[in-house]
């Protein structure tokens, strides 16, 4: 079945599910989890609805460091099952689901005068443990290579704005890098609607019956369906009465790449006084560098959009600049942006420190929730939740089949190293990117071609421009790009709408 999202196929799928013909499923929240959970479900045979109140990768899943993790961080904390877990999803997301969009990245732990010989110690162990969970995961050494000492000659060539000053050499670690978190989603629900799935974009579910609200245009309908998952995130409690959430906010800054002598390599600096919180210095396919991230519980209501303050963006900075030679100033910040994990509440844990562990709950009324866990993860929650919802329900579900499912552009590396097409758009959109190339190549923005923005209103589900500037593309990161951006977006979004209306 077509791949493809828009408007049309939108219009048509409300009909049918208004229609009142049931589905097995339906998927509330369509961030990476819902996401996942949809193309998990439709993939084992189940017929799916999957909805949003606003649009895919909304939430959390669009403001993550884009680390497809090892999960090294919970083995600091002797969360073991976890780390492992996040190691094997890792290697299939990189090797298997989404190969196209993650790339290994070489990061730089430098052994900063800062340090003790015990924090080096304790690095060096790290980064064989590390090396241990990619192998116990059965991730090919050529996928991700052997983590290695650096000197302080290596350490200084890779991080050239490194101070010299008491600098004792480093740790050379690999990770998964994502282009963009936001991609992921959509690669996820575009293979669901591969599947059969109908994907709705601004579609609110007003409760767990099936109640919805078309928010375009405020007619009310219900969707019937045998089973409701609730995979809405840091907004889960609203549906499942008596689940606390804590939720903590993360917050990035975005400079441009020159601040940073061009940094090609991530850059891993511990946190002072801390012997498991890290500050990434993370350079992105655009040359920009993303620097986060903090970890504070968040207080009252959860806004749409949460925004950072200016505590964490000097917090960032003064970690970054503890190991620089030439400190960053606050004017060379050009964005910032926060996200709010959805932690599950652990007693009074300071939320750095709470397991980043999902729950799948099944309510007495046959809901099943899943929150919690990270972008990594996601496909192993929405295999449990699946499970759990066909197990509640008896549904005729084949056995999950995600491991081996490819996403829409997805292929080995040999194979992506020949599509005909600029790096950049093969990293975004792999063997599809000659197809995003011939809908224009103009340039309308840093990162950003006339072919991507109609690309994303014709295959990818785009209703508008914010749809197309702060989640298909990711100009909204960044105010001027945006502004330079989104005539060429408005532009896009009519002259499809024209093809269109003349096929
Ligand atoms: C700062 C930060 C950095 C992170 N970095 C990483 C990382 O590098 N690697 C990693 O693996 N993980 C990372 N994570 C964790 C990861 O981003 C999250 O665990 C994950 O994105 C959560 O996805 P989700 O789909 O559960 O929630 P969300 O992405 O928040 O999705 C929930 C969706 O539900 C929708 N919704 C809400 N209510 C309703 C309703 N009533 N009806 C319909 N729809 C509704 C929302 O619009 C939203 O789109 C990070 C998290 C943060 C905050």
């Amino acid at each position: 079945m077509d791949t493809s999202l828009n408007a049309a196929r939108r219009a048509h799928d409300i009909v049918e599910l208004a229609a009142a013909h049931p589905v097995d499923v339906l998927v509330v929240g369509l961030g990476v989890t819902g996401a996942g959970v949809a193309l998990d479900a439709a993939s084992r045979g189940l017929t799916v609805a999957a909805i949003d109140a606003e649009d895919l990768a909304f939430g959390t899943s669009r403001w993550s460091s884009k680390l497809v993790h090892g999960g090294l961080r919970y083995l600091a904390r002797l969360d073991v099952a976890v780390a492992r877990q996040s190691a094997v999803e890792r290697g299939i997301l990189v090797t298997h689901t989404a190969p196209h969009l993650i790339r290994a990245l070489p990061m730089v732990l430098p052994f900063s005068a800062a340090l003790s010989r015990v924090d080096i110690g304790l690095a060096r162990a790290a980064g064989r443990a590390g090396d241990l969970l990619r192998a116990a995961a059965g991730t090919s050494r050529d996928v991700l290579p052997k983590p290695r000492h650096l000197s302080t000659v290596e350490a200084q060539t890779l991080v050239p704005g490194l101070n010299r000053a008491g600098l004792r050499g480093g740790e050379l670690l690999w990770d998964g890098q994502l282009c963009d978190d936001a991609r992921l989603v959509v690669g996820l629900a575009r293979a669901a609607a591969g599947h059969g799935a109908r994907i709705v974009t601004r579609c609110r579910a007003l409760d767990t019956q099936g109640n919805v609200v078309d928010e375009l245009t405020g007619h009310r309908f219900r969707i019937r369906a045998r089973a409701v998952i609730n995979a809405t995130g840091v907004w889960a409690s609203t549906l499942a009465s008596g689940l606390e959430l804590r939720p903590s906010r993360g917050t990035h800054l975005i400079l441009p790449g020159t601040v940073l002598g061009g940094l090609r390599v991530g850059l891993t600096i511990p946190v002072p006084g801390e012997r498991s919180r890290f500050v990434f210095a993370l350079p992105q396919l655009d040359g920009r560098v993303y620097v986060g991230l903090t970890d504070d519980p968040l207080d009252g209501p959860i806004p749409r959009v949460p925004e950072p303050d200016e505590a964490d963006v000097r917090f960032l900075l003064g970690v970054l600049n503890s190991v620089l030679r030439e400190p960053v100033g606050r004017e060379q910040v050009i964005g910032c942006f926060a996200g709010l994990r959805p932690l599950l509440a652990h007693g009074q844990a300071r939320s750095a420190d709470m397991s980043r562990k999902h729950a799948i709950r099944t309510d007495a009324d046959g809901v099943v929730t899943v929150v919690g866990g990270k972008l990594t993860t996601y496909r192993r929650m929405a295999e449990e939740a699946v499970d759990a919802a066909v197990r509640r329900h008896h549904l005729p579900a084949r056995a999950c089949r995600t491991r081996r499912l490819a996403l829409p552009g997805a292929a080995p590396p040999a194979e992506l190293a020949r599509v005909p097409a600029p790096e950049r758009l093969v990293a975004r959109y792999g063997t599809e990117a000659p197809l995003v190339a011939a809908l224009g190549t103009q340039v309308v923005a840093p990162g950003v071609t006339m072919g991507e923005l109609r690309w994303g209103v014709r295959h990818e589900g785009a209703l508008d421009v914010d749809d197309l500037l702060d989640r298909r593309t990711r100009a909204g990161l960044v105010r001027t790009d945006r502004e330079r951006a989104l005539p060429a977006a408005l532009a896009a979004q009519e002259q499809e709408s024209r093809a269109a209306g003349q096929t």
